[in-house]
């Protein structure tokens, strides 16, 4: 008798762990920030200038990821983005296709036909090769006009960037806008219009090309404004969502070896994440995964100060490197992201946290 009831004790402990523990282990929604370009020491001279103040560096969870592409040990954003969305690695230069260019399905296909909605913010041409790898497929990444057509599939119930002019200054005069807005889309091209826009699909074109660096004019209300909004509509979805934002010019900064912008445009992707942390703070059930394709500027902090939050590095090159790139993990299913991981290993979390299947 005593043991039939420490056996059904033990049971119950574990069904109650079992049950809590499935609870902390999925996700209802994943925000996946990429900070284009940003290594180790990108984040620390961030760390540093903030005087400690940034948000996605004291996440519970850190890990690495490692970048080396199908045909390249330096990858370039195309594939580093394609491992991250598909889960495979492909050739550099490529927007989720195989190296013999058949089509990868992404993690926003994939989300869409399981019903869940889907966003991407990036401060880049909503076209560039970052986001192009959640929404398109093209054996090249410079085919921006192709990978705006990939658009009107609706792969992205909202999408906030640069690149008007792939969808309407194209070379074949078509105007794609006015598809968009025959899909639903709210097609707006400032940050008051996007703020006050109320439509379940919005399709923000904040300027002609990329937006330029912070020091060079971008708000920098924009990519916390354009994360709050596309979090906005997208929650309403009850059935979950995914949101891919990219902070761009991490990388620009790093191929001209710029520090201060560097440094700025880590602390603008940092703005952002905050709204989300506050966001999943709240909602309970969203992970945030926050991670580069690959280092840019072989970047290496050699000097600085704490009580001054300086910083001072010299750039190893005007390309990319090869080193890991950090993971940083908070929500239920953080723990899927400790330690050194592929970067296909992230897509292959995603799906099982999200209980997806290809
Ligand atoms: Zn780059």
């Amino acid at each position: 008798m005593k043991n039939r009831f420490r056996i059904l004790a033990i049971m119950l402990i574990m069904i109650i762990l079992t049950a809590a523990g499935r609870k902390e282990q999925k996700p209802l929604n994943l925000i996946i920030f990429i900070g284009d370009g940003m290594g180790t020491d990108q984040v620390y001279a961030g760390m540093t200038a903030s005087g400690f103040n940034m948000t996605f560096p004291a996440f519970p969870v850190t890990g690495f990821s490692i970048t080396y592409s199908a045909n390249r040990y330096i990858t370039d954003s195309a594939a580093g983005g394609t491992a991250i969305s598909t889960g495979e690695k492909t050739n550099n230069g490529m927007i989720a296709v195989r190296p013999d260019s058949t089509e990868i399905p992404t993690i926003f296909e994939i989300a869409r036909k399981a019903g869940l909605s889907t966003g991407a913010v990036s401060t880049s041409t909503i076209t560039h090769a970052t986001p192009a790898s959640f929404i398109a497929h093209d054996a090249s990444r410079g085919s921006y006009e192709e990978i705006a057509k990939w658009f009107l599939k609706g792969n992205a119930d909202v999408f906030i960037g640069g690149g008007i002019n792939h969808f309407s200054a194209r070379s074949d005069s078509a105007d794609l806008t006015v598809d968009l807005k025959k899909m639903g889309y709210d097609v707006v091209y400032n940050l008051p219009d996007l703020k006050n826009s109320r439509s379940s699909r919005i399709a923000g074109l904040m300027a002609e090309e990329g937006l330029p660096y912070i020091d060079e004019g971008r708000d920098p209300d924009f990519l916390a404004a354009a994360t709050a909004k596309a979090l906005e509509v997208l929650s309403q979805n009850k059935k979950g969502f995914v949101l891919m934002v990219e902070g761009s010019q991490i990388d620009w900064a790093a191929h001209d070896n710029n520090m201060k912008r560097t440094v700025e445009e880590v602390l603008d992707l940092d703005r952002a994440v905050k709204i989300a942390y506050d966001f999943a703070r709240k909602s309970g059930n969203t992970l945030i995964v926050v991670t580069a394709d690959h280092e840019t500027g072989g970047l290496s902090l050699t000097g600085g100060s704490i009580e001054e939050k300086t910083v001072s590095g010299t750039f190893g090159t005007k390309g990319h490197s090869a080193v890991m790139v950090p993971v940083f993990a908070y929500g239920p299913g953080a723990s899927s992201f400790s330690g050194v991981q592929d970067n296909t290993d992230l897509f292959h979390d995603f799906m099982k946290l999200l209980s997806l299947k290809k």
